[in-house]
């Protein structure tokens, strides 16, 4: 019987995941697990719309002064 468990095995060649330099998993390549690629793509988001916002965005579903 075969392992269908490839994807929980170590990238190979062996790499560092980018985020806490742990060896990466196949399965989450090029990071060792899904929390690190949230991190990284977060990262990546946060990079992508990281222009100058107005911070008056109109959030206002939480306050409490208004009903
Ligand atoms: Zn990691």
């Amino acid at each position: 019987m075969n392992a269908v468990n490839d994807n929980d095995r170590l990238v190979d060649p062996p790499k560092a995941c980018r985020i806490c330099g742990k060896p990466a998993l196949v399965r989450f390549k090029p990071f060792c697990s899904k929390r690190c690629a949230d991190i990284d793509l977060n990262r990546w988001l946060k990079g992508a719309y990281a222009i100058p916002v107005v911070e008056n965005e109109g959030e206002d579903e939480d306050d409490p002064g208004r009903a």
